[in-house]
């Protein structure tokens, strides 16, 4: 069940990020295009899955790793 619970608050989490995004860059005409934690492009096809995505999938998997240490 704490999974579920972390599904839920990472899908939060993100919602508020995207909105947030939003906010900040209303001129970029997409979601972010490169990775918020390294820089690097984030893969099109990641952004073309999850347009809110402002990670790349390795600082994204590596995020939610330290949350969960976190929490534990
Ligand atoms: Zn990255």
């Amino acid at each position: 069940m704490t999974d579920v619970l972390d599904q839920a608050q990472q899908v939060e989490e993100a919602e508020r990020e995207a909105s947030i995004a939003l906010a900040v860059a209303p001129l970029k005409g997409e979601g972010s295009a490169d990775c918020g934690g390294c820089g690097d492009p984030i893969e099109a096809l990641r952004r073309a899955a999850m347009p809110s995505a402002r990670r790349c999938a390795e600082c994204q998997a590596a995020r939610e790793r330290r949350a969960r240490e976190f929490r534990s």
